[in-house]
This record gives C-alpha cells, sequence and structure tokens, in this order.
C-alpha cells in the first residue's frame, strides 16, 4: 500500500566526533595513504546511511557524502578543472585537494558562502579552454556501493546544472545559456545510468530557485528541465529548493519533473500560500521541508502537525514525502553524547539524528494515525515549556537596555574626516600602514595549553603566565617584522564567537556539536538560548597586556553582533534584531572597557555580515538596516581619538558597499586575495573614503607569497584606491597557519609595502 515517506535531503559528513576531518588532515600530511582515506572515508560514510536506515528513513540520500565541498564535487565530476590544477600525473583525488587547497604552483580556487549560511563552497572556475565533460558518474557509485554494501536503495542527491552553473565564475554573462546547453547532455548522461541502475529517484538541488531570478533565467530552468524530462530516462526527478520560498511557484510546478522540494521553514509560509493558492499537479510528489535544518530547536510537533495536516488537504499522503527544510549539514549529528547541558536546554535541542526522529514520527503519525503519536506529542511539548521558563533564560537588565535605547540613532560625535584628523596625531602611522586581522597561528603547544587549563591540568595562574609569554614573544616578532600596528594574538581564543560566548550570559555550549565550514574545518557554535549580558570585562587583560609591551599601537580585538550572531545557532522566541541589539550593548561596554584601559584602536570583526544577506531582494535592505545599526550600536560611544576597526570575509562587496561606508568605521579590511583581486574592479565606481585594507595575500592556502606578487597587488589596489586610505595585511586572520609560514609572509609583505613607499615618493601622490 502506498503511504507518506520520509526522507532527508543530506546528512552531516564529518561523523560524531569529527571522524572525517582526522582523515583528512592525517592524509594531507601523509600519514596515511590515500588507500587508508579512502576506506576510512568509506566507513564513515556507510555508518552514517546505516544509522539513517535505523531511524527509519524511506528515502536515504546517497552521494550528499564529500571529501571536501559538494559543488566541488560536482564540478570536478563534470571537469570543471581550471587549467592551471591540469596533471599528468595527478590522479583525480589530488587534482580535487588541489583545487580546494592550493599546491606549489598554483592558487587554490575561491571559496565563498553557500547562500546565506557558514559553510563555505569551492567556486568552480570556466577558463579559455573549459569544456564540461563527464569525468565520473559519482552520484552512481554511491548508489551502487550503498545497495551492494547495505542494501540500501538510496536517492542519489547532485546539485543541479543551472545552481551549478549561476554558482561558477571565468564565463561572460552572454554565455550562460551555451553553456548550460553544454551541461545538460552530461546530466542526462548520468541520469540515464542511474535509471538503469534502479535508481527511483534522484534529488537535483537547485537552490538557487529560491534567489530572484530574471525572467531570462527561469527560461533556461524551464528549459533544461524539458531537456532532462524529454530524454529517456527512469529515475524520478525530485527538484529540490530550499532555504527560501520558489521564487516563482507557479513556474516551478509546471516544470515537468516528478517532484518538487520545497522548505516550509524559511519560507515566511509563502511556500504555503502559494500551495493553497494554485494547488498541486494531482501527478506530482511533493516532498515537504517542514523541520527547520538549521536551527537545533525541537520542534513543536503540534506545530508540525498542524502544517502537515493543511499541507495533505491539497496532496494526498501517497504523493508526500516529509523532510527536513534542508541538508543536515548545516546542524551538529546529535544530542545523545551531550552530557554536560542542563537537562532543560538538553530537552530541547534537535540536532541532526534528533531531528530525522521527528521526521519519522510525524509520518508515522500520518500513516498509522494521531493516536500512534500522541504521546511523544505532548512529551515534547512538556520539555520545550520547561525549557521555556527555564531562569537562567531572563536577564530582565538586559531586556531593559534594550527598550532603553529604543529607537535612538547610534552615532558618533565626530565626523570621520575630523576623526581621521584626531587618529593621524595620535598614532602618527606611515602611509600604508601595516597590520595583521587579529589572530596569529595557534600552534599545537598553544591548544594544548588551552585544553590543560580547561581540564584543571593547570592552574589560572600557569595557563595566564603561558599566554603572556606568547603574547610577547609575538609582540617582539611583530616588531621584528616592522609591522605598523600590532595584535595580541588571540592566543586565548579557540573561536572567536565560542570565546565571546563563554564569557556572556545567555550562551550553552556543546561538547560534540560540530558543523563544517570549510574543508575539513569545523566550527561549534554557541546556542543563544536566553538573554544576553556582560558580566565582566572579556578582553582587557590580555589586549592590555601586550599594549604594555610596545609603543606600537596594539588593536583591540572584538567579534561584532552580527558574526556572533550569525555564528551561534539563535534563540526562535523574539526577534532576531533584538538578540543583536542585546549582543551589541554588552559590547559597548567592552569598548568602554578597553578604553579605559588605553587602547586607542579597537576591531569590530563582523565576517559574517555579508552570508547573513538574505536571498530575496525584498529583505536584504531591512537586514542590513538592522546590522548596521546594531554595528554602531556596539561602537558609537567610543571617543573621538578612538580608531574603530572591522574585517570581513569573502564575498562580493558591490552589493553592499552603501552598508559598509554607513558602519562608518575608520577603516575596514576585507578579505579578497583568492577572489584574484576581482573586489578591487567594485572600488572603480564608488567613492569610498575611509581607512581600507584589501587582503594582499590568501591565508586559507599554505603557500608563502612572493614579495613581487603582493607588490602587485598593492600596485593594482591603488589604482582605484588612494594611497592614503590604503593598509597592507594579510586578506584574514593568520590562526589556521603555522610559524614558518606565517612569519616569511608577513616579512614579504612588509618589504613589499617599503618597495610601494618607495615608487610614491618618487612619484607625487597625486
Ligand atoms: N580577528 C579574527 C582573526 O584574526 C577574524 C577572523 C575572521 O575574519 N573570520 O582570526
Ligand atoms: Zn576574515
Amino acid at each position: 500500500m502506498k503511504r507518506t515517506r520520509s526522507s532527508t535531503i543530506g546528512y552531516p559528513r564529518i561523523g560524531e566526533k569529527r571522524e572525517w576531518k582526522e582523515a583528512l588532515e592525517a592524509y594531507w600530511s601523509e600519514s596515511i595513504t590515500e588507500k587508508d582515506l579512502l576506506t576510512k572515508m568509506a566507513d564513515l560514510r556507510l555508518n552514517d546511511l546505516q544509522k539513517q536506515k535505523d531511524l527509519g528513513v524511506d528515502l536515504i540520500p546517497v552521494g550528499d557524502f564529500s571529501f571536501y565541498d559538494h559543488v566541488l564535487d560536482t564540478a570536478v565530476m563534470f571537469g570543471l578543472i581550471p587549467d592551471r590544477f591540469h596533471a599528468e600525473d595527478s590522479s583525480l583525488l589530488e587534482t580535487y585537494f588541489d583545487i580546494a587547497r592550493g599546491n606549489k604552483g598554483a592558487i587554490a580556487s575561491e571559496m565563498t558562502k553557500w547562500f546565506n549560511t557558514n559553510y563555505h563552497y569551492i567556486v568552480p572556475e570556466f577558463d579559455q579552454n573549459t569544456t564540461p565533460v563527464l569525468k565520473e558518474n559519482r552520484p552512481l557509485s554511491y548508489f551502487l556501493e550503498a545497495k551492494n554494501k547495505l542494501g540500501i536503495i538510496g536517492k542519489p542527491v547532485l546539485l543541479g546544472p543551472v545552481t551549478l552553473l549561476k554558482l561558477s565564475k571565468g564565463y561572460k554573462n552572454e554565455d550562460f545559456g551555451s553553456l548550460l546547453n553544454t551541461l545538460v547532455p552530461l546530466y542526462q548522461h548520468v541520469l540515464k545510468e542511474l535509471g538503469e541502475a534502479g535508481v527511483e529517484w534522484v534529488q537535483l538541488d537547485e537552490p538557487i530557485l529560491g534567489t530572484d531570478l530574471t525572467e531570462k533565467e527561469q527560461e533556461y530552468v524551464t528549459d533544461t528541465y524539458n531537456k532532462l524530462h524529454s530524454s529517456n530516462i527512469k529515475p524520478k526527478i525530485l527538484l529540490q529548493t530550499y532555504f527560501e520560498a520558489a521564487s516563482d511557484y507557479e513556474a516551478l510546478i509546471s516544470l515537468p519533473v516528478d517532484g518538487f522540494g520545497l522548505d516550509f521553514v524559511h519560507d515566511d509560509g509563502r511556500n504555503f500560500d502559494a500551495l493553497k493558492k494554485f494547488g498541486f499537479p494531482a501527478d506530482k510528489t511533493l516532498a515537504a521541508g517542514v523541520v527547520n535544518g538549521r536551527n537545533v530547536w525541537g520542534s513543536d510537533l503540534e506545530e508540525k502537525w498542524d502544517l502537515l495536516e493543511r499541507i495533505r488537504e491539497i496532496v494526498s499522503g501517497d504523493r508526500l514525502i516529509v523532510q527536513p527544510s534542508c541538508s543536515l549539514l548545516h546542524v551538529p549529528v546529535t544530542v545523545k553524547t551531550e552530557e554536560n547541558l542542563a537537562p532543560e536546554l538538553k530537552g530541547a535541542l534537535a540536532f541532526a539524528d534528533e531531528k530525522i526522529e521527528e521526521i519519522t514520527l510525524l509520518v508515522k503519525g500520518i500513516n498509522q494515525g494521531r493516536p500512534s503519536i500522541e504521546e511523544n506529542i505532548k512529551h515534547q511539548r512538556e520539555r520545550l515549556q520547561l525549557f521555556h521558563h527555564f531562569p537562567p533564560r531572563i536577564k530582565p537588565d538586559a531586556q531593559k537596555e534594550v527598550s532603553d535605547w529604543g529607537g535612538k540613532e547610534p552615532i558618533r560625535d565626530l565626523s570621520f574626516p575630523e576623526r581621521q584628523a584626531l587618529h593621524q596625531d595620535q598614532f602618527k602611522l606611515p602611509i600604508l600602514p601595516t597590520t595583521t586581522i587579529g589572530s596569529l597561528p595557534q600552534t599545537s603547544e598553544i591548544r594544548q595549553a588551552r585544553s590543560r587549563y580547561r581540564h584543571g591540568d593547570w592552574s589560572a595562574a600557569t595557563y595566564d603566565n603561558f599566554i603572556n609569554q606568547k603574547v610577547a614573544e609575538w609582540i617582539d616578532i611583530q616588531e621584528s617584522i616592522g609591522l605598523d600596528v600590532l595584535v595580541h594574538g588571540e592566543f586565548e581564543r579557540n573561536d572567536m564567537v565560542e570565546y565571546f560566548g563563554e564569557k556572556l550570559d545567555g550562551f550553552a555550549f556543546t561538547k560534540f556539536g560540530w558543523v563544517q565550514s570549510y574543508g575539513s574545518r569545523s566550527v561549534k557554535p554557541p546556542i543563544i538560548y536566553g538573554d544576553v549580558a556582560s558580566p565582566e570585562p572579556m578582553t582587557t587583560k590580555e589586549i592590555t597586556y601586550a599594549q604594555s609591551l610596545t609603543n606600537k599601537p596594539v588593536k583591540g580585538m572584538l567579534t561584532g553582533p552580527v558574526t556572533i550572531y550569525k555564528w551561534s545557532f539563535p534563540r526562535e522566541d523574539i526577534h532576531a534584531f533584538d538578540v543583536t541589539k542585546q549582543i551589541a550593548l554588552a559590547l559597548q561596554k567592552e569598548i568602554s572597557h578597553l578604553e579605559e584601559n588605553g587602547i586607542g584602536m579597537i576591531q569590530v570583526d563582523e565576517p559574517a555580515l555579508r552570508e547573513g544577506l538574505p536571498l530575496k531582494d525584498s529583505k536584504k535592505q531591512q537586514y542590513l538596516q538592522e546590522s548596521i545599526y546594531v554595528f554602531r550600536l556596539a561602537t558609537c560611544k567610543v571617543k573621538n581619538e578612538t580608531q574603530i576597526h572591522t574585517h570581513m570575509c569573502y564575498s562580493e562587496f558591490g552589493e553592499i558597499i552603501d552598508s559598509i561606508k554607513q558602519l562608518d568605521a575608520d577603516v575596514i579590511s576585507i578579505e579578497t586575495a583568492r577572489s584574484h583581486g576581482e573586489l578591487i574592479a567594485d572600488f572603480e565606481n564608488v567613492s569610498y573614503d575611509k581607512g581600507i585594507g584589501l587582503g594582499v595575500y590568501d591565508i586559507h592556502s599554505p603557500r608563502v607569497p612572493s614579495t613581487e606578487e603582493m607588490e602587485t597587488s598593492i600596485l593594482r589596489a591603488l589604482k582605484v584606491l588612494h594611497p592614503q586610505q590604503f593598509w597592507v595585511n594579510p586578506d584574514c586572520g593568520l590562526k589556521t597557519r603555522g610559524i614558518d609560514e606565517t612569519v616569511p609572509s608577513l616579512k614579504n609583505m612588509v618589504e613589499a609595502t617599503k618597495r610601494v613607499r618607495e615608487k610614491l615618493a618618487a612619484v607625487p601622490v597625486r
């Protein structure tokens, strides 16, 4: 008998205890062979499939697993390999890692954030000579593996052609159609082979359909899926969207595929409204994403049940698949291994496995009747209630401070030019000041020290001594390299958000709650479970100590409100804006503590600002205004003499450059080295008058950049930016780099700056 089925869109690939990272890094450091790596990866993959099977998932995704990134997987599978990585003697796996990480002779491909998440994908590149070819049918091998080893008839997952091409670069807009035409036959071939192998459903991910598409782009979508359908293929195509409402629902559901996956969580109710208004084709399947795949809270099952009831009035149960709103890649694996969380909080959480349990429970209710899950619904509601009234969540002062601010505009006393004059007087920096973004190499010695302290093996005094010693060492190193503005190095921080979360009220921490950020790097986002307040100074100790050792300015280092919010799992019971205001007010206090301790430059990092940009144009303005507001709320109270810096990561800034201006930060540094200077073009057409550093080298690659290379990079930037406003710095923090890469790189950077300064001195500045 036909019935409603459960599915997932994708499952975390990193393992319960980050076994994935361990295997990759062991391979990269050549302590295991390629064969070992393949075995370890297969073990992980099969384990995750079996787990989903045991949890009762009907349609289990295969091919969502990756050795680095699923966009890179798709690009390499279709032969989108940049010319600089063509080497006769490399295996496909070696080439794959080279594209992601760079090698001695070639800079890694750019990476950027996957829609509005903190997951980074590798940007596929088209070169002059790139002709897509099918290198391997990845989903097919994963399908066969699952079938042969576990008897699972999986659902192969593949990034769809339109999104793949939209996310790629290196081609002209007018060539989009013809390139798509070269990709589509390859997809047809893949689908045909999958059909022959006995695949029932294939999931083609097209998250681009949640953004605003032009009419022309919409035509490409229609055309592509017409072609994929017309070929003689057997598997059914499930066209999967997520992170937003489908931008054109009517156009979507008229595509000739067999099913549609819609996100009913991040759509502001619009997918359901459209479903109700336009109906749903009677011969098609709806994969309804009803459980939030991006946050960690347990679902209100009553609410989910209601939603499914309303959906079932339009789509019959046998044509319904219930699943999370998006891939579970964005949440940790399981709450079960968390032993240190307050039971009130733990009871309210759901990570990947618990979300799957919610899904299979809801499906059971549909198939066997609501009474079969009544008890579970009741228990879940009790757990959520208990959490809601959990006393540590409530800080009346923090709430009051937010309401006292009301809608007041946070503005600094003086305008930028007035402040600039004061800063020049005070800091007397040379032209093209050199600096770094904040963190310095976190060696295993440093990580060990933190862990010893954490586990109680070291006293606070021993630990503080150790940190001070590192700070002192690196102040010396920075001085001898000749940097102009120094940093304390962030050795005491494991992660730029976790560190602040641990000092602030309202944050909770998991033990194993890792999620992949880029490559083998994972982050462990804190959980904002209540009101945020700052009981005491958070950063003054280390920064003041660093400043006491040098006459050069040391920048205070803070993480900004948008980034703290964005890189945490936030509470959802109050508005995001109110949560970020609470964080901003806590930072405002921290900034005055730093000033009171004589710190004159304070950097408030907002690397996450750009990634939070909503997919839909109609929502962008409000998001940006709120982000600017909270940044200014954190920084507006400073003295005129204090120089506020900010730093942002990866992205196309053209779109938000006006907002960057409105932050009113005195100096901004932006990651750009890996996008090969494209960002610079954004500054050709805008006037930006404040201090700005466009990273002159890529810290994500182990390569030491040469002086010449960086000199070129600086000179290129000076074509569009004035030497009086330009700062020279690496493109991001150095914590992931080794000392022997960092020191020579910074030396070369300072040397490159000197050479440019000399050139400028020879030719008078405009
Ligand atoms: N100050 C931080 C660091 O240097 C900034 C990191 C980031 O941009 N992600 O590590
Ligand atoms: Zn950065």
